[in-house]
């Protein structure tokens, strides 16, 4: 079943309903504004003969009239267009935040998968293009349509027969217009990958360029670059190319359409079918027609290029979700910290099992360390932890009740993470540590304190107020750390979840780091993804891991006697720390 805001994805005008006022009014102005042509035509029809029998004070009348018609007709339009500018307007803003929450929920290992540069494109310049397009459409089209309906109704009681000859060029017309559209939509399609292309190209070029610079891979990635422009700029060329035939083409085309007329209309004369003054509005009305004919041309290669942009938008709603909760959703009202893993086997989306049928004890308040060798599936299971993967057999009781039926927030608030690699949104540092919850300062500085972060702060210019710059540039990796730490300990979370840095700070941020987390971990049930030898010998249990298995468990004591995996690991990692 589609949800609320999937069903407004797929039905964009009904973001319009809010905005019901607006465009009731904007209607009534509309049906003025397209109502006055015809009359505006029917005044022409006796200008002209007044003009050419040279009476003036009829022709000054006729002239005021049109002039008081123009008047409502524009104030119309003005109207019109402030009232409808509005709601359209607001479409955009509602999709990207549609959109926005659809990202939130996306599962994390598909949203891996995605270019940022893709995502943030799809959300701007795409929600964008289709925000426009509501805009004309509502602005332009709409009017436009009404316009031709009015003009062409007027014509037909004017004279049938030139009517007829009129009509049977539109389907011509049309027919070239939809060819020209479509393959202007494929190709813009084309160009719109492209410059999605180039997007994520540019987001992976940004974050990487200390890498590329240290690899002295400048003319590599500038070669790739060029690549992608070049790729870019043919796209979008052909798109160009199609518009630029299209206006000659159906130009043409038009200017046949209103010879042909003329022609016609000169034989009805002739033959005492139509008169001269019923022909001059004839010839006015047809002129009121290309105005239309060709903002709908326009506007229907727009509307093509925008089904683009929407496909691209709701190819977001196809990725798969996280899962949702339970209905009747179980409650913890006193979490002990105690995680029971049974049989658990997982896989990502290729079938491959990364975790096999794996039993964990986890028991409160203990300190339970994972090690093994990279692509042991130790992160999979802290994402299995937190809810962000379901299991495909097995399961996961915390307090005894299993993941399944908690709500993922319920969880979240239990267990907390300290990531491998920090990262922060720009803000305070108090924004960082409160991270959106609410709490008290007293509260605040006790999470600092514990995480061993309170004096350094205190030590910043503005203190807790000092803002970090985006990906926290402007303080060193063991504060941001210690940062995490306090984030992670001020909602009390029953249980932590710590990924070691493997990167080694120096030594003196180390040990700070270090006595944040001791600090953190007292009084909680600690799971630590282990990569030091003293988080190890510490550790109550620990479990070592081998392609998705427990090989081997126990405390360091009883491990290191074996002549197992996990001797081999502490080996290697002595070695590494004796060397120079
Ligand atoms: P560890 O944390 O022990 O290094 P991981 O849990 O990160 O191991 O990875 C376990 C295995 O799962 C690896 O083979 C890895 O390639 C694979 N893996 C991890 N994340 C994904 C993902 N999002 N999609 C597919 N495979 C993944």
């Amino acid at each position: 079943m589609l949800s609320k805001s999937e069903d407004q994805l797929q039905n964009l005008f009904s973001l319009l309903v809010p905005h019901k006022k607006n465009l009731i009014a904007g209607g009534i102005c509309i049906f003025i504004y397209v109502g006055c042509w015809p009359i505006l035509a029917a005044l022409a029809g006796v200008l002209i003969p007044a003009i050419g029998t040279g009476d003036l004070s009829n022709v000054i009348i006729i002239i005021f009239k049109a002039l008081v018609i123009f008047l409502i007709q524009k104030t119309a339009q003005l109207g019109q267009d402030i009232l409808l500018a509005e709601p359209a307007l607001s479409i955009s803003q509602d999709l990207r935040q549609i959109l926005f929450k659809k990202l939130q929920k996306i599962k994390l290992d598909s949203l891996e998968k995605l270019s940022s540069g893709d995502i943030i494109y799809r959300l701007t310049e795409d929600a964008d293009r289709i925000g426009e397009i509501i805009y004309k459409t509502i602005q332009d089209t709409m009017p436009s349509s009404l316009q031709l309906i009015a003009v062409f109704g007027y014509m037909i009681y004017l004279d049938l027969y030139l009517s007829l000859a009129t009509i049977l060029l539109a389907p011509i017309v049309v027919f070239m217009v939809s060819k020209f559209g479509e393959k202007v939509m494929i190709a813009a399609e084309k160009s719109q990958k492209q410059v999605s292309g180039l997007a994520g190209l540019l987001g992976e070029a940004i974050q990487g360029l200390p890498l590329v610079r240290s690899f002295a891979a400048e003319d590599w990635l500038e070669k790739r670059f060029e690549k992608e422009v070049i790729l870019h700029r043919k796209a979008r060329y052909q798109t160009l190319k199609l518009l630029a035939y299209q206006h000659p083409v159906v130009g043409f085309i038009e200017a046949t359409g209103i010879l042909t007329v003329l022609a016609i209309g000169a034989a009805r004369i002739q033959s005492g079918g139509l008169n001269s003054s019923s022909f001059s509005s004839y010839v006015a009305a047809l002129l009121m027609l290309i105005d239309p004919i060709s903002h709908l041309t326009t506007n229907f290669n727009e509307i093509k290029q925008g089904q683009a942009s929407l496909k691209r938008l709701v190819a977001i709603d196809s990725e798969p979700r996280e899962s949702s909760d339970k209905i009747n959703a179980k409650s913890i009202n006193e979490p002990k910290g105690e995680l029971i893993i049974r049989d658990l086997s997982f896989s990502y989306d290729n079938n491959i099992n990364v975790l096999n049928k794996l039993n964990l004890n986890i028991q409160p308040g203990k300190l339970t360390a994972l090690v093994g060798p990279s692509g042991a599936g130790k992160s999979t299971i802290f994402s299995l932890i937190l809810r962000f993967n379901i299991p495909n057999k097995g399961d996961i009781l915390m307090d005894g009740i299993n993941l399944t039926q908690l709500k993922a927030k319920e969880i979240r608030s239990i267990i907390a993470i300290v990531p491998q690699r920090t990262s922060v949104f720009s803000g305070t540092i108090k924004e960082t540590i409160l991270f959106g919850r609410k709490a008290t300062n007293s509260d605040l500085i006790k999470s600092a304190k514990i995480a061993n972060a309170h004096d350094f702060i205190m030590k910043l210019p503005n203190g807790y107020n000092t803002i970090i710059e985006e990906r926290g540039t402007n303080i060193s990796g063991g504060q941001l750390q210690r940062l995490a730490i306090a984030r992670a300990v001020l909602g009390n979370p029953s249980i932590l979840l710590l990924d070691e840095a493997t990167s080694s700070l120096d030594a003196e941020s180390e040990e700070a780091v270090q006595k944040g987390l001791q600090q953190a971990m007292k009084g909680r049930t600690v799971v630590v993804i282990a990569h030091r030898l003293v988080t190890v010998q510490e550790a109550d249990m620990i479990y070592v891991l081998e392609k998705g298995e427990v090989s081997d468990h126990g405390n360091h004591d009883e491990l290191i006697r074996k002549e197992g995996k996990y001797r081999e690991l502490c080996e290697k990692q002595l070695i590494r720390q004796l060397k120079p």
